[in-house]
């Protein structure tokens, strides 16, 4: 039984459940997304989900069909936003294979999480409808999956059936099931009615690129990975294939779920050394950023087919879609770091529950990424030795694959050199980049906006260079109010760790997505850098020229000593006008008295030097 429609007389609303709590619960996932009698949905149940989707949240949200599959089902694709224009878009799809049920679980979570995000007013949630489209296509093989479904209404049994359910190139003869391993393609027990199981093209290895020629696909009809006759055989493939050329401009990233294993597999999956950061060495650390910043689970690899699972697989969705467009485009395996984890269908429901939930977390990280995505590092910043002129030098990265792009307003409005006060600072100046500035309150510190002038491309970057001098009255205005002040969270603040001399370390900052998107610009705290940053420096400054002077005072006053303690000496000696030198050496040594301790010539003038 599934939850949406265990009322006989009323179906249950997803935004009564959605009221239950603005954060997404488990118990969301259980009730939407799980059936009482299985961890996972049925055709029947996805269907019913979709349409509440639609129904309810129509504002944001319509299905839309991209083509039909052999039997004639549709194929149906999920499309929500704010904002009907060409869109950055991200692509995620469920069930190339129909027996990997979770890889259907997580689209539609993706779906449910935007909805409740939307219907809870979440500002990260609507920044992102406002500017990207999230495409959704759950089942690709909904022929496969609509079998598995039948057969488990049924039996109570999910047959494990991966390939769709064209067997038009068997010539008659049908695939056997009574072979050896088929036990294995039931959950449960052999059962004579699963006669379908082992028929069908595995549309995961029939996409046109270098179809047929590596390995990990068979011409046997009957086998596992058989590929069909030729590239695109399948209607299901070529709807994925139209889909693509259509929106390729719009597609930033595309996400083929897989299950099981706990791997991002991305091209080149036909390949055993794969070539990808040798060829394309830009798009592998676009790959390795997603890979690293996740979070994927613990225990997940990246890499080819060949690196992750050892074995090649030619004809794959996105061998083909990276190599065409050049679009990111990844097959994960979901998974775990616990064997629990390791089978298509999974008995344990919290194991479940935890696959989708944190698999979530990727799919959210990417999100962000499909726009522009901006850092902030401070290349330079200098302070005059003896004098109050600063130097700023910001560099501005865009390491999303969106464009970082200014309004129309902003670029209308463009002013490129402002000179504005602030509390800490006269005389600023900031070069490439415009700036505002706003008080916080009286006797607080005072923030400056600053806008890149010009707009920065996907991968791109800019520089923004602030030029001052130290108000005057700077170091009497420093208090310890100030230097406590809460800022408005809407306002990035920076910390650093080192302050060397004079000159800072450049220091990495990542601007939340919502701050870009909902200002289309990056705010710093004036107060944050001034505060933290020069006087540590200043005071840096003014104890190392201390320290320099204290070092000598201490040289003069030993070499002062020194010197009156040698003069002591010699005219104890020298006193009674009288010395009697015992050697040569000594008569040297009255020459070098009178040479190097000219200050003795008087005495000495004065003294009878006698050999003995
Ligand atoms: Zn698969």
């Amino acid at each position: 039984m599934y939850h949406l429609n265990s009322s006989t007389n009323q179906e249950i609303s997803l935004k009564s459940i959605f009221k239950e709590s603005s954060t997404f619960t488990q118990e969301m996932i259980e009730k939407t997304l799980m059936r009482n009698d299985s961890n996972y949905v049925l055709y029947q149940d996805v269907l019913l989900l979709m349409r509440k989707l639609s129904e309810e949240f129509r504002e944001i949200l319509i299905i839309k069909e991209i083509g039909k599959t052999h039997e004639n089902r549709p194929i149906q694709m999920i499309e929500i936003t704010l904002k009907n224009s060409s869109q950055n878009s991200m692509l995620i799809t469920g069930a190339h294979h129909s027996r990997e049920l979770s890889s259907i679980q997580l689209p539609l979570l993706t779906a449910l999480q935007l909805c409740h995000g939307y219907y809870h007013k979440d500002q990260e949630t609507i920044n992102f409808l406002q500017n990207h489209k999230m495409l959704l296509i759950p089942i690709i093989n909904v022929d496969g999956f609509n079998y598995i479904s039948e057969k488990f209404t049924q039996f109570g049994k999910y047959p494990l059936k991966r390939k769709n359910m064209n067997s038009d190139y068997e010539n008659g003869t049908e695939c056997d099931t009574s072979q050896k391993y088929f036990k294995y393609y039931l959950t449960g027990g052999l059962v004579t009615e699963f006669d379908d199981v082992m028929s069908g093209v595995d549309l995961n290895r029939n996409y046109d690129w270098d179809f047929g020629n590596g390995g990990g696909s068979s011409n046997d009809p009957c086998n596992e990975q058989y590929r069909g006759p030729y590239p695109f055989s399948e209607s299901e493939t070529r709807a994925i294939r139209d889909l693509v050329e259509q929106r390729q401009n719009d597609l930033k990233v595309i996400y083929n779920i897989h299950t099981y294993g706990n791997l991002l597999v991305h091209p080149f999956s036909h390949q055993k050394n794969n070539i990808l950061a040798e060829k394309f060495p830009h798009h592998a650390k676009i790959y390795e950023e997603i890979w690293d910043e996740g979070p994927f689970p613990k225990g997940n690899e990246r890499g080819n087919a060949q690196q992750v699972v050892g074995y090649e697989a030619d004809g794959e969705a996105c061998d083909w879609i990276f190599s065409k467009y050049q679009i990111i485009c990844a097959s994960p395996e979901l998974g775990l770091q616990t064997y629990l984890a390791n089978d298509f269908i999974l008995s344990n429901r919290e194991v479940v529950k935890q696959i989708i939930g944190q698999n979530f977390k990727w799919i959210k990280y990417t999100m962000r990424k499909i726009g522009p995505q901006l850092k902030l590092s401070i290349v330079k910043a200098t302070k005059a030795l003896l004098s109050d002129e600063i130097n700023i030098v910001l560099r501005i990265d865009n390491t999303g694959l969106g464009d970082f792009k200014l309004t129309h307003e902003q670029k209308f409005d463009r002013r490129y050199h402002i000179q504005f006060e602030t509390n800490y600072l006269t005389h600023i100046q900031i070069l490439n980049g415009e700036a505002t500035s706003r008080y916080l309150g009286a006797d607080q510190s005072q923030i400056m906006t600053f806008t890149p002038h010009q707009d920065i491309p996907s991968r791109g970057f800019t520089t923004v260079t602030i030029q001052g001098r130290l108000n005057e009255n700077y170091y009497t205005k420093l208090s310890k109010s100030q230097k406590s002040a809460e800022l408005d969270d809407q306002y990035v603040t920076i910390e650093y760790k080192k302050y060397p001399l004079l000159q800072i370390e450049p220091q990495t900052l990542e601007i939340p997505l919502n701050k870009i998107l909902k200002y289309n610009t990056i705010s710093l705290s004036v107060s944050e850098i001034f505060n933290e940053l020069l006087p540590q420096n200043s005071y840096r400054a003014w104890l190392s020229i201390n320290l320099v002077l204290i070092t000598i005072c201490i040289i003069a006053i030993v070499g002062f000593c020194l010197f009156k303690m040698k003069k002591t000496l010699w005219e104890k000696y020298l006193i009674n006008n009288q010395v009697r030198l015992n050697s040569q050496r000594f008569l040297d040594l009255k020459q070098n008295l009178i040479i190097q301790e000219p200050y003795l010539n008087d005495a000495m003038s004065r003294t009878d030097f006698i050999l003995v």
